[in-house]
């Protein structure tokens, strides 16, 4: 009988998230109903708790929480609204939402399904019915979110990959269209690659790789930026609610990063490996593709290459 050979695959150094450090967040506006809920999940997560509608938006920027538990019946703003406001945010739009309701009626229990509730618990609370309830949702997002890291990442460099910037990218680039925001795209490619591949080899040329990809996810900061492993030495970082300026600034300081790494690359005039990079920064409307933009930036990145390198155009 034959065996099976099964390849290693190296994963990612991905973050892998314990029910421990799980951020639930739990909006009511009744003090006892706070205490209740928040003095059970404190036992297996991480809690934080609001009383005033108003202040979740800011709060879950804050936080960033795994799940949201929402109280229906609150003042000022209501849980349904509230979910329906957080769904459509592109930060929070997977965020799970358990609906807590005083109301058994089955017409408030299909408002808190169309809203985007992933469930609800209802008032007065049974603690084994709310533990399991959102410690099942809590791992069920933990799977997703490590299942996302997995096919969302290259094996090599660990920065995202081509499926990441064809599936979630334009979801970004979308939202932006939507809230008026700008958004920029810088396409990176590193000088004389083939030369320092020919005279180092591929082993150092991957070696190579990961350095610059760090060196770049180093210096792309905010939660939506990101950088792309878009082809063999190419990268494209991916700036959400970025202004030309801003982008500008990030440009130069990746391709100040890149050079001070300091690497030594015989077949550049330079002497050391360094990138070339080109930028495209607009205001979007819903007909922007993030083709268009990366056209746009390969355009200039062409410029740059044909300027002398080791610098950024627009
Ligand atoms: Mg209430």
């Amino acid at each position: 009988m034959s065996e099976h050979h099964y390849t290693t695959i190296d994963l990612p150094d991905i973050d892998r998230k314990s029910l421990p450090d799980c951020q639930v967040l739990i909006v009511d506006d009744e003090q006892s109903s706070r205490l209740v809920l928040s003095s059970i999940i404190d036992e297996f997560a991480q809690c934080h708790v609001v009383d005033d509608s108003s202040l979740v938006c800011q709060t879950c920027e804050d936080i960033r929480p795994d799940l949201i538990l929402l109280d229906v019946n609150m003042p000022k703003k209501d849980g349904l609204t509230l979910c329906k406001e957080l769904k459509s945010t592109a930060n929070f739009a997977d965020t799970p939402v358990i609906f807590v309701t005083g109301s058994a009626d089955p017409h408030v229990q299909d408002n808190c399904w169309q809203a985007g509730g992933a469930d609800f618990i209802e008032k007065p609370i049974v603690a084994s019915t709310l533990v399991h309830r959102v410690k099942n949702a809590l791992q069920n997002a933990l799977r997703l979110s490590l299942l996302r890291e997995l096919i969302f990442h290259d094996q090599l460099t660990e920065l995202y990959n081509r499926y990441y910037l064809a599936t979630e990218v334009p979801l970004l680039l979308k939202h932006a269209a939507r809230d008026g925001d700008p958004f920029s795209v810088i396409m990176l490619d590193i000088d004389y690659f083939k030369g320092y591949n020919d005279t180092y080899g591929h082993i150092k040329g991957d070696a190579c790789l990961k350095s610059v990809a760090t060196a770049m996810n180093d210096n792309v900061k905010r939660p939506q930026d990101c950088v792309v492993r878009y082809g063999g030495e190419e990268f494209l970082v991916i700036l959400p609610y970025t202004n030309r300026d801003g982008c500008i600034s990030v440009g130069r300081e990746l391709v100040e990063a890149v050079g001070s790494l300091a690497m030594t690359n015989s077949a550049s005039p330079l002497g050391k490996v360094t990138v070339s990079a080109g930028f495209s920064a607009c205001q979007p409307s819903q007909n922007t593709s993030i083709e268009q933009l990366i056209g746009e930036a390969d355009k200039a990145l062409f410029k740059a290459k044909s300027a002398g390198k080791n610098r950024l155009c627009g």
